[in-house]
């Protein structure tokens, strides 16, 4: 077994159980890509066992912090047993479900999503990678009537000098499967579809943003980065009677509209706008439309904290410009997933915007990601998804 020493000091963060360690802390020491290591304080005290990236900045991902714990195969299968466990405890859906959640898991760079007998898995960094085979041979055992599904094709697998890599490893067949959500059905291709085929991290949202539609009455409602439609389903199923979805990919929004009729919404009540939404909002604000309320669900604009400075006035100028269009009263349900912007910054952020619109508005409800995404405590980067539900005064 190969050992990693750090410089001195720079076992805090593991010490509190933080699961990365950085390049720059480390002293002495090398290991092969995805290869388990010992590492040690400055003084030689042991700290964790870990998996080597030679590639990324995030050099070292901590498998376990106790030392009598061996990396093997039984490891992962205990691992993965008890994540899907954990999700079973509380009583979520299993067959449209993230099971494991990288490091809030335990498996740091590991991505398993479940949508009905498929199940996907993304492998982002190189010590996943090393251990790919025996993660499928244990998932095969723990969940022996599933498919899986390789979608190891984030841009984050360059950062760990890995190339893409997609495609069946167990089954065959269509990669199309359908999912229910909230009573809604839902076409996920596990293939073609964004990330491992669908966003799962917004499933509490979009239930939230329905309840809203129905109790408040909402009327009309521009569902903004709509993808295949979850927010505009929603929309529907809380009875709303004109629903615009704005996005940029056809394909994502030719299957919204399929969503609709699969469920049996009139298509009259929707529209679908194949376009920037930038431009978009800047069209209807021209235009002088307005909407009871708004979705903004962009995609990440900044994943580390140096990019936030760039992030930061693209999220301020679709806000200020969503503002524009919301008469008083109206509601505003916007988000932010990138992991660089935390909460506060994301509320300064929307604040700006709104003051530029001259708009003043409250916060109703502050929304994360659902309990198949956990948080720990020890790893506030896996808090990524921030969701402000506003009503403007
Ligand atoms: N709200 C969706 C998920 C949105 S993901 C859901 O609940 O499923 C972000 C979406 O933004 C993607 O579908 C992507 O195609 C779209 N997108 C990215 N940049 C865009 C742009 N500039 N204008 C319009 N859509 C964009």
């Amino acid at each position: 077994m190969k050992t990693i020493r750090l410089h001195p000091g720079k076992e805090r963060s593991l010490l509190r159980r933080h699961p990365w360690v950085f390049a720059s802390s480390i002293a002495k020491g090398s290991a092969d890509s995805g290869e388990t290591v010992r590492v040690e304080s400055h003084e030689g005290q042991f700290l964790a066992w870990a998996a080597f990236s030679p590639s990324s900045q995030i050099r070292l991902r901590v498998w376990s912090f106790d030392v009598a714990q061996r990396i093997d195969a039984d490891f992962f299968a205990a691992t993965l047993h008890a994540a899907i466990e954990r999700r079973r405890a509380l009583g979520l859906d299993l067959t449209a479900c993230r099971l494991v959640h990288g490091e809030s898991d335990g498996l740091p760079g590991c991505i398993i999503d479940r949508y009905a007998d498929i199940v996907v898995l993304q492998a982002g960094s190189a010590g996943i990678e090393r251990w790919k085979a025996t993660l499928v041979g244990a998932l095969r055992t723990l969940l022996p009537e599933v498919r899986l599904y390789e979608r190891s094709d984030a841009s984050v697998r360059e950062r760990e000098g890995l190339s893409p890599s997609a495609g069946w490893l167990h089954g065959e067949g269509s990669t199309q499967v359908e999912i229910s959500e909230n009573g809604l059905r839902l076409m996920v291709d596990v293939a073609t579809g964004h990330k491992t085929g669908f966003y799962l991290d917004q499933r509490d949202a979009r239930v939230r943003f329905a309840e809203l539609v129905r109790s408040h009455g909402v009327q009309r409602v521009l569902n903004c980065f709509s993808y295949t439609g979850g927010f505009t389903l929603a929309a529907l199923a809380g009875g709303a009677q004109q629903v615009v979805s704005v996005d940029s990919s056809a394909p994502a929004l030719a299957l919204a509209a399929q969503h609709v009729a699969l469920n049996g919404f009139d298509p009259a009540r929707t529209t679908f706008v194949d376009a920037d939404v930038n431009a978009t909002l800047r069209r209807l604000r021209n235009e002088g439309v307005q909407f009871d309320a708004i979705v903004l669900d962009p995609p990440k604009f900044a994943s580390t904290p140096q990019q936030v400075e760039r992030a930061a006035p693209a999220y301020k100028d679709i806000n200020r410009l969503a503002f524009h269009l919301l008469p008083p009263g109206g509601w505003l349900f916007t988000f932010s997933c990138s992991g660089g912007v935390s909460g506060d910054l994301f509320q300064k952020i929307v604040s700006g915007a709104a003051l530029d619109a001259g708009a003043d508005a409250q916060i109703i409800a502050r929304t994360g990601a659902g309990l198949d995404h956990p948080l720990t405590l020890h790893f506030p980067e896996g808090d990524y998804l921030k969701g402000l539900l506003l009503r403007r005064s």
